[in-house]
């Protein structure tokens, strides 16, 4: 039985509760003083990847943690230590905004490779850009089956995965062999606090500082952004009187019927 290397993509985002404003130039969204956390989904990847090692004991042998951005990026790296991962590797990018999710895969690929990963574990999809396509590109790149929007993860002894996903209308339980990517959805588990002691030790597990070019990665932007603009700004609703009233209104007013 040869034991599994972990590998835990987490993003550092806007948090998820901050209301969201473009900038004066329509570029992008506003980030300066702007309060950021890991991507939920994130948190839900290192949860399940402490799960699996406190389950499974010295089966899971290492679970490295991985963040790609700006040098903040290594608080939320700190945050997935604090939780329960052993180790973290910051990769440092000027500008976070111009990292796009085939360089990000690309990154993760390089780090795969260099690390001897066995399985990634990844969010779903970053609540900033929502792109939900980081893990299946690096799955292609990689060549490694992947188990998208997972609610329930089961790794054998033999390193059969097994894999539940929410799809429309039920659960979908597929499963295939380690190496794997999976990627996680919203149920699968809720994710631990950190505990202050834990916190503290977190501060002396190790953290690398790795480069694009030090992994050997062009990581240029191959997508420009035209515009950033906001959702439009809701009208007023209006209140009827009768049900007959309703279906006037929705046939010839909003023309929906
Ligand atoms: P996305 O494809 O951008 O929606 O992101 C999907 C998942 O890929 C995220 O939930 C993370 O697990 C991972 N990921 C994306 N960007 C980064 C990043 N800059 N650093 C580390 N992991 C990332």
């Amino acid at each position: 039985m040869s034991s599994l290397r972990v590998l835990v993509g987490c993003k550092r985002v806007i948090d998820y509760a901050v209301k969201i404003r473009v900038n004066a130039s329509k570029t992008a969204v506003e980030t300066a003083g702007v309060k950021h956390s890991m991507n939920p989904f994130d948190e839900i990847a290192v949860e399940e990847a402490v799960r699996l090692k406190e389950k499974m004991g010295k089966k899971i042998s290492e679970i490295v943690v991985v963040s790609c951005g700006t040098a903040k990026a290594q608080e939320t790296l700190r945050t997935a230590l604090a939780m329960g991962a052993d180790r973290g590797i910051h990769v440092q990018v000027e500008d976070d905004a111009k990292l796009q999710p085939l360089g990000v895969a690309k990154l993760l690929k390089a780090i795969v490779e260099k690390e001897k990963i066995d399985l990634v574990v990844l969010g779903k999809q970053a609540i900033d850009d929502d792109s939900n396509q980081t893990g299946q590109m690096l799955a292609g790149l990689l060549n490694w089956p992947q188990a998208t929007f997972a609610s329930k993860v089961d790794i054998a002894e033999d390193n059969a995965i097994t894999v539940s996903r929410e799809v429309d209308g039920g659960i979908e339980t597929i499963s295939s062999k380690i190496p794997a990517i999976v990627t996680t959805d919203l149920r699968l588990n809720e994710p631990r606090y950190a505990s202050l002691p834990n916190i503290m030790k977190a501060k002396k597990k190790p953290l690398v500082k790795l480069t694009p070019q030090e992994l050997g990665v062009d990581v240029a932007p191959r997508l420009e952004t035209l515009e950033v603009s906001e959702p439009p700004k809701r009208s007023g609703g209006k209140k009827v009187e009768s049900v007959d009233e309703l279906v006037d209104k929705l046939k010839n007013e909003a023309a929906i019927l």
